[in-house]
């Protein structure tokens, strides 16, 4: 990390936690990367956190650097109960001196807790609901400044995005987690087959046992992987010709590169450059001088190069093998890749690196290397099964992003299998079940036809441009805040950005970002979404989002004070800096810029007029910068609804933001569980002003993008589509089950529903009727 131990937490972290989520592929192995690194940014002893339950009331520690690691996943407590309970129940930072003193103090004594002296905890919100706290404590006594307490609160901000987004993809899943209860009851059923069974052969009904590694059920012939060239071959050379070794080394080390380059970029396109990188991890290592010295070194003392490069790989093997940390262990796994890939070059088979599968199969192996799933015609492969492996190598984690289910850990499992064996695969329960008698076959063909259906339903949506059932074209976009969420809105199919939520970086920082630093920032956003729209707001601060530099006012109202665009136009200067980076990124793709928060024409105006300074100063520098961007506000104020017509002549274009105008319309705070149950999107007010501003937009030909997550709801899209809505944007994970549910509705069905509902005079009715139409869809039920 190019940082120092005392560098200020700032957008660094910020952008170093978006790299850690990029890199990690799992919420645990997020969660362990980001309390390392906050601890370290932190100057802090422990950095621990904790996230509720799905029973919505136990507080579990999930990750901590400086406590036990043999705590996590046990110590639990109730909201309210100890300091971090406290920091959950009370919705507040708890920063204490001497918690032992304290009367909430609580000691957990599996944490291995010695005495510290500092506890701050943060908790950590989707939106009303908790999720969980992070808490930072030292031995010495330290006084949490505030700036430090507002880094770590934007820290929490991004962690609970982090855990919402990992619990949709676990919803997306729910389908397999059904599977997975199915196969249980099926496991019920095989277990008094297999008595009766037994009964009749004493075999009975054969099952290993492993640990799942990707979920899923699979059915096919065992493929059998055959060891490759291992070390064990390798016999003790004499009579050795240092030169001619040095010199088989040397040509060993190209092939190995070249090849390795040939895997990566087979890796890049087949699957993503964050899966490649694994090989670029490869090329270091193949390139790096120690390693190679070490090898030379070993040659030079007279031994052949096969036996040099068996002496270095397993001393590195060894010690990557004793590191605490289970990832860096699995970096053992690369190692031993990159040796057998350079030992089959040492003796002369090594251009057979592309494996060959003759017919589909489920794949066994006593273990896989990265090289071997980019080898392999992942297309041929059902299922995988090896007999060693952790769930973090890289191998697994390929077979992760290439959705192939997978059981590691299955001990006896090269023993039990043979070629061809019939193999059913059941990865949700992890057990592997060989040549299965005919009633298990039958079910298990049953779930796998019907999980298949399923999967292939979403993944064909992924891809595909979202349409109702009569063909009518809806646009799903991303709402994105951050770098990495880039990766995750391509991953889900979105097209382009329907709002770039620009305050998140400015949030991370110790000052104002200046022009180029935002101007690098979005045109890594643009570029990142080559040739798609992205739709950039411009800064929304006040209410619940605080920049540590810019000390809020103390106001009464915060959500009714100086929020958003009017503390924009009241510093003038930050806010053109803002439109000058804006203006430039627009150079490298197509931008929309948007304001925030308009409640008059007055504002529009003031916010042209600064766009018009802006270009003015790049002109008069010769920056090179787009000079006519579309220009568009956000719909969030009851004023703005009434406005619209008038709007409508002045911008390009609306974006619907509910999220506020929920709160604005109803008098219902967004953030406070008091008033949730009147915060109602399909209140009869909410959507009566949504249907004048789409048919007045529509009326002026301006184009509205629905941006809050209103539209996540499908009760809430069917009524939004009937009302003439083309255009949402969303959290990217929601869209592929967004098109599949389009895919299931007509346009006329939404309009009927639309048009029932708008007659209706409360609430309730309209959530009622909505429920029932959305019951009869045969697709959705
Ligand atoms: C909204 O208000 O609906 C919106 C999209 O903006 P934000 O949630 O950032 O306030
Ligand atoms: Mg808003």
């Amino acid at each position: 990390m190019p940082h120092s131990k005392d560098a200020p937490i700032g957008i660094t972290t910020l952008e170093d936690i978006s790299a850690l989520i990029l890199q990690s592929h799992d919420l645990n192995e997020t969660l362990r990367n980001i309390v390392a690194l906050v601890a370290r940014r932190m100057r802090a002893d422990v950095c621990s956190i904790y996230l509720l339950d799905y029973d919505q009331q136990t507080l579990r520690l999930r990750a901590t650097k400086g406590l036990s690691r043999r705590a996590v996943g046990k110590v639990t407590m109730q909201i309210g109960e100890g300091l971090t309970g406290m920091a959950a129940q009370e919705r507040h930072p708890v920063a204490i001196k001497e918690p032992e003193n304290h009367p909430r103090y609580r000691y957990f004594k599996e944490t291995g807790e010695e005495k510290f002296h500092s506890f701050l905890g943060i908790p950590l919100f989707d939106r009303n609901a908790p999720l969980g706290v992070i808490v930072l404590q030292n031995r010495e006594l330290r006084d949490f400044r505030k700036e430090e307490i507002s880094a770590l609160s934007t820290i929490a901000f991004q962690v609970s995005s982090i855990v919402v987004n990992a619990r949709l993809l676990d919803s997306i899943r729910a389908k397999e987690e059904e599977a997975r209860q199915v196969a249980a009851q099926l496991e019920v059923a095989r277990q008094s087959l297999a008595v009766r069974e037994t009964a009749k052969s004493p075999t009975g009904v054969s099952a290993l046992t492993g640990t799942v590694a990707y979920p899923g059920v699979a059915n096919g012939a065992a493929v059998i992987l055959q060891e490759r060239l291992g070390f064990a071959d390798i016999l003790h050379e004499d009579a050795i010709d240092s030169e001619v070794e040095l010199r088989r080394l040397d040509s060993a080390l190209e092939k190995t590169t070249i090849q390795t380059l040939f895997l990566e970029k087979r890796v890049a396109e087949r699957l993503s450059e964050s899966d490649a990188a694994i090989f670029h991890t490869h090329l270091m290592i193949l390139e790096d001088r120690s390693f190679i010295e070490k090898l030379r070194n070993e040659i030079r003392q007279g031994h052949g190069a096969p036996y040099a490069l068996e002496k270095v790989v397993a001393g590195y093997i060894e010690a990557f093998s004793r590191m605490d940390d289970a990832y860096l262990r699995e970096r053992a796994a690369d190692m031993e890749d990159i040796g057998r890939r350079l030992l089959a070059n040492l003796v002369g088979n090594g251009s057979d690196h592309l494996l060959q599968i003759r017919h589909p199969g489920i794949l066994v192996a006593r273990q896989l290397l990265p090289s071997d799933m980019a080898a392999l015609d992942a297309e041929r492969i059902l299922g995988i099964v090896t007999e060693v492996g952790e769930q973090n190598s890289h191998a697994v984690i390929m077979a992760k992003s290439m959705g192939i289910s997978t059981l590691v850990a299955v001990r006896g499992l090269l023993k039990a299998v043979a070629p061809d064996d019939e193999l059913i695969l059941d990865a949700n329960s992890g057990r592997l079940y060989i040549n299965p008698p005919a009633a298990i076959r039958k079910e298990y063909r049953r779930l796998i036809a019907d999980q298949s259906r399923e999967q292939s339903r979403l993944e064909e949506f992924r891809e595909r441009p979202a349409r109702t059932a009569d063909g009518t074209r809806i646009t799903l976009r991303a709402n994105i805040g951050l770098i990495s969420d880039i990766e995750v809105a391509h991953r889900f199919g979105a097209e382009g950005v329907g709002l770039y939520r620009t305050e998140f970086p400015y949030m991370a920082r110790g000052d104002f970002p200046n022009r180029d630093d935002q101007y690098e920032l979005y045109r890594r956003v643009v570029e990142g979404f080559a040739g798609q729209p992205v739709t950039i707001r411009t800064l929304d601060i006040g209410g619940d989002k605080v920049l540590p530099y810019f000390a809020p006012p103390d106001e009464d109202n915060p959500f009714m004070g100086w929020r958003s665009v009017r503390v924009s136009l009241d510093n003038r200067d930050i806010f053109r800096t803002q439109i000058e980076a804006i203006l430039m990124a627009a150079q490298h793709g197509p931008v929309r810029l948007l304001f925030p928060m308009i409640s008059s024409l007055d504002e529009v105006r003031a916010c042209r007029a600064v766009i018009a300074e802006a270009q003015s100063v790049l002109r008069r520098a010769r920056l090179p910068h787009a000079r006519n961007l579309p220009m568009g506000v956000m719909i969030e104020v009851p004023a703005a609804v009434r406005l619209v017509t008038r709007l409508a002549r002045e911008v390009d274009f609306f974006a619907l933001g509910t999220n506020d105008l929920i709160q604005y319309l109803l008098a219902a705070d967004r953030n406070n569980p008091l008033v949730s149950k009147y915060y109602d999107p399909l209140h009869p007010a909410v959507l009566q002003a949504i249907a004048e501003v789409v048919a007045n937009a529509a009326s002026f030909n301006r184009n509205v993008c629905l941006c809050g997550e209103m539209a996540t709801d499908p009760h809430n899209l069917l009524a939004l589509l009937g009302m003439g809505l083309r255009e949402f944007s969303m959290p990217a994970p929601y869209i592929p089950r967004t098109k599949a549910f389009l895919a299931g509705i007509s346009l006329d069905y939404a309009r009927q529903a639309w048009n029932e509902v708008a007659e209706l005079d409360t609430s309730t009715e309209i959530h009622e009727k909505l429920g029932q139409m959305i019951d009869a869809i045969p697709a959705v039920r």
